[in-house]
């Protein structure tokens, strides 16, 4: 008998393990995915908002902030990278000006640190590319940038290494009660708890209505994006952005934690939760970024990508013990700012808990660190003295970002292991440069085969079902 199960293995998935696994608890973490942040967690803007964003008294305000301040420190800890770039909100006319200032007001009754004020002029000398059409800003220093997918997996990674069960693949498909404890049931087992914490994004409201009654809906809204070379990545050095409207936020322009430059994203209903990237959307986020940046150089596009956003028929993310249901709890309707709130609203599972009578005890050795090598930021000697220990080290398997085979196998090799070539992405950053994994992907293909005993055509790309091979007849053999 588990004391928890948590549904969902993103960025709130993630942290509600790694803020449980501190304590005497058995936990499991179900995620229907071959890998932990692969839904909405990965495909996002990567911003740690400040939090003057959300009105003032919303659960959104209070866990925006907190969450960041959380942020800030987890990234540290647990080395994953983050900046703490700064971020604007630029102005173009009167209305805007008014937007401005109402976005100051609310950072400060928020409790949001290192907000100003800007005029025009001084916008332009801190950020040369924003438009000289530029009347005022609004300058938040406190706004970050993030690796969402590695800020998922180094807490999921930290949650395992202290006890924490992290089961991928495992979709779960009906909830049933037997007098106090649930039977969790998925497409590989049965798991038995006395709590259910539902981070299930997208799909929160068929989860919890698998035992529960109707009490909220998810709305899928899709965000497309331009994903630009490092030629562009120092076009802005802060987040630009717009100011939001009633359909959110609005396109930004903003450098990424890898060195890139994001554009990116719009905003449509898509019922079909389709990740597909459109001409339109595209057009639409091009022409809007530049009003803020007219000189992005879109030549240097790398990729194109969408993620969706779980809103909900509710105002605000919804964060309770369902109303029907006893001892489970939602975490759901969680758009953005959930990358910035994640930490702050996991913490509420463990007062949950608390709130039920439960002792917690916490655990005298819990692991709290995690580090990662890094092998081209490392001094000539390092590098050498690293060589000498494992030759694999001195591989470069990605050319575009200097990624050697020492770091593939050590993203085969952690608590949570890749399974897929964009797994290895995830975790070390092989196939991220400008030829997006032209060069690489066949040896890391071979790296896949070689560790995890695979046959050639087994190889995935991402998820279940993407296998990079599908016939050998034309060419080409199992062996590596
Ligand atoms: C376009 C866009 C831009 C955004 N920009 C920002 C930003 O800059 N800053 C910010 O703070 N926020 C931003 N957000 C919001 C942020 O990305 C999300 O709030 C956050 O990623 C949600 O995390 P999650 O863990 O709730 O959901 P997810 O990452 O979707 O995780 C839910 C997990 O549940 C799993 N699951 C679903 N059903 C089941 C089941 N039946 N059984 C087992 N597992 C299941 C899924 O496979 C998935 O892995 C943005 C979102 C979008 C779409």
């Amino acid at each position: 008998m588990y004391d928890v199960v948590i549904i969902g293995g993103g960025i709130v998935g993630s942290s509600v393990a790694y803020y449980l696994s501190k304590y005497q608890l058995k936990t499991v973490l179900l995620e229907a995915d071959n890998d932990i942040s692969n839904g909405t967690t990965k495909a996002n803007s990567a911003i740690i908002h400040a939090g003057y964003d959300p009105e003032e008294g919303t659960l959104m305000a209070f866990h925006n902030v907190r969450g960041a301040r959380l942020a800030k420190e987890l990234c540290a800890k647990l080395d994953v990278p983050y900046k703490q770039c700064g971020a604007m909100v630029i102005g173009f006319d009167e209305d805007d000006e008014k937007m401005v200032h109402t976005l100051y007001e609310r950072g400060l009754a928020n409790g949001v640190e290192g907000l100003e004020i800007l005029d025009g002029k001084t916008v332009q000398k801190l950020e040369p590319c924003v438009s000289d059409k530029v009347t005022c800003a609004l300058l938040a220093k406190t706004s970050a940038i993030v690796s969402p997918w590695e800020y998922a997996l180094a807490l999921a990674e930290t949650a395992v290494r202290n006890g924490v069960e992290v089961k991928l693949n495992n979709r779960v498909t009906a909830i049933s009660r037997n007098g106090e404890a649930f039977t969790v049931t998925t497409v590989k087992g049965k798991y038995e708890c006395r709590y259910i914490i539902n981070c299930a994004g997208l799909y929160a409201d068929k989860v919890h209505q698998m035992i529960g009654e109707k009490e909220f809906k998810i709305i899928p809204s899709r965000g497309q994006y331009y994903l630009l070379d490092k030629a562009e990545g120092r076009r802005v050095s802060r987040t630009v952005f717009q100011c939001p409207t009633k359909d959110g936020k609005g396109v930004l322009v903003s450098p990424t934690v890898h060195g890139n430059l994001i554009v990116g994203p719009d905003a449509e209903d898509n019922d079909d939760f389709s990740v597909a990237t459109t001409t339109e959307g595209l057009n639409f986020v091009r022409n809007a970024s530049k009003k803020s940046i007219p000189t992005v150089d879109f030549r240097e596009n790398i990729r194109n990508f969408a993620g969706v956003r779980a809103k909900s028929d509710r105002p605000d993310f919804i964060l309770e013990e369902s109303r029907s249901v006893k001892n489970f709890y939602n975490i759901a309707g969680i758009k953005s700012p959930g990358l910035s709130s994640a930490p702050s609203l996991a913490l509420e599972a463990v007062q949950w808990l608390r709130s039920k009578g439960e002792q917690l005890k916490e655990k005298d050795n819990f692991i709290d660190e995690r580090k990662r090598i890094r092998f081209k930021e490392l001094s000539g000697e390092e590098k050498q003295e690293l060589i000498r220990k494992e030759p694999a080290y001195g591989r470069v398997i990605c050319r575009c970002e200097t990624i050697t085979e020492g770091e593939i196998l050590n993203a085969l090799r952690t608590p949570i292991p890749a399974v897929s070539i964009d797994g290895v992405k995830r975790r070390c950053n092989a196939g991220m440069g400008r030829c997006q994994g032209g060069f690489c992907s066949e040896r890391v293909a071979e790296i896949l085969m070689k560790e995890l005993h695979l046959d050639g055509l087994e190889v995935l790309q991402d998820k279940e079902g993407s296998n990079v091979l599908v016939d050998y007849s034309k060419g080409g053999s199992s062996n590596v």
